[in-house]
């Protein structure tokens, strides 16, 4: 491939984002803390929706030391919405990596900012040249499909090896100080706003629309080529919104590793089951049946895994404790606990992927 157009994108785009940046809460300054904050948030998540999240995160935790100090379940709950929230358990523990062996302070080259916990290279690649001003080029989705469409490079993006061709082709060509952090937020900016990722990209107002080879060809839409071997597992499973005679709601917590690793969750069996199959699979857990109701059913897809999830409202009797502390489902693992409404609605937070259970669970079970 020649990356020659490259070293003709800068002037233009920099001046193109000089005039036509957004004004977003992350771009006041370029306190490290603040970019490693919208660029962990931005990770699947579009743009209006983190706004708030980011807003309220930095009110609550307004820099580094804060963040290592916080307990996990608040840290959860702020990071509510968000999903993958190993990201921000990562989060906690880079944060302790830079009290304890950075005093405090950002390190400010790529090459340590990339060994922190959960900074991978695009992350790094964003602190280092926007924080920093250093030669680091971060390069996610939107900046390959830039790239892409201005070479006409029909490459797989998600060949990883490919990736790190065009980061080091990028970096080759990347100013340093001020300029290196606008060109990372300038070609980001583009891919946002102009070459966009669904429906016809804006060449018409693209800084960059004389050197695009994609442009030339009329083929904007055939990149970025995009080949992803994936495997998607299905588990059929059946979820529960127990509830006890104090109205309370039966959780527990997930094993410390795998999917959702650590997280709250609702009690739940394997396959789906029938009422017969659930009374009995509920009273092995010890918890006998006063009632209950078959709700929706639904499926939540995460990355490699489908659950094809039925639902059940069940009232249950002689759960006056806080927690059953010798239940355990059938894999032996978990303790019971019973959470209160106010508890659920300041203290815990549970996945997305139960959220439309929890939702029809607490209007049928008023
Ligand atoms: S000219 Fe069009 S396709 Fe090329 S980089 Fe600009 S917006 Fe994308």
């Amino acid at each position: 491939m020649n990356y020659d157009t490259l070293g003709q994108v800068v002037e233009p785009l920099l001046t193109w984002f000089g005039k036509k940046r957004r004004a977003l809460p992350w771009r006041v300054d370029t306190d490290p803390y603040h970019v490693w904050v919208s660029e962990i948030m931005l990770q699947q998540t579009r743009i209006e929706a983190v706004i708030p999240y980011y807003e309220r995160f930095l009110q609550v935790l307004p820099d580094v030391a804060s963040l290592a100090d916080c307990e996990e379940e608040k840290l959860l709950k702020l990071w509510e919405g968000l999903g993958y929230y190993s990201r921000v358990r990562n989060m906690k523990k880079a944060a302790l990596v830079v009290m304890e062996e950075y005093q405090g302070e950002f390190p400010d080259t790529y090459e340590k900012l990339v060994k922190l916990p959960g900074i991978g290279t695009y992350t790094a690649g964003a602190i280092a040249s926007i924080s920093f001003g250093r030669r680091a080029a971060a390069v996610d989705g939107n900046v390959l499909r830039v790239i892409t469409r201005l070479l006409a490079d029909s490459h797989n993006i998600m060949d990883e090896k490919y990736r790190k061709e065009v980061k080091s082709k990028l970096e080759a060509i990347y100013p340093v100080g001020e300029e290196a952090a606008m060109l990372t937020e300038g070609l980001m900016e583009l891919g946002e706003v102009v070459c966009l990722p669904s429906g016809m990209p804006q060449c018409e107002v693209c800084p960059l629309e004389d050197l695009c080879q994609a442009r030339k060809k009329n083929t904007m839409l055939d990149y970025p080529v995009k080949q992803v071997e994936k495997k998607v597992k299905e588990e059929k499973q059946t979820l529960f919104y127990i509830l006890d005679e104090k109205g309370r709601l039966a959780l527990l917590k997930r094993p410390e590793t795998g999917l959702l690793a650590g997280m709250w969750e609702l009690v739940s069996a394997p396959g789906h089951l029938n009422k017969k199959e659930v009374e009995k699979y509920l009273q092995h857990l010890g918890l006998s049946v006063i009632s209950m109701e078959a709700m929706s059913s639904y499926k939540h897809v995460f990355s490699h895994i489908i659950w094809q999830n039925q639902t059940y409202l069940v009232r249950c009797h002689n759960l006056r404790k806080k927690y059953i502390p010798s239940t355990k489902t059938s894999e032996g693992r978990e303790i019971i606990y019973w959470v209160t409404k106010e508890q659920l609605q300041h203290e815990i937070a549970l996945p997305t992927a139960f959220k439309k259970c929890m939702a029809e669970g607490a209007k049928r079970g008023k």
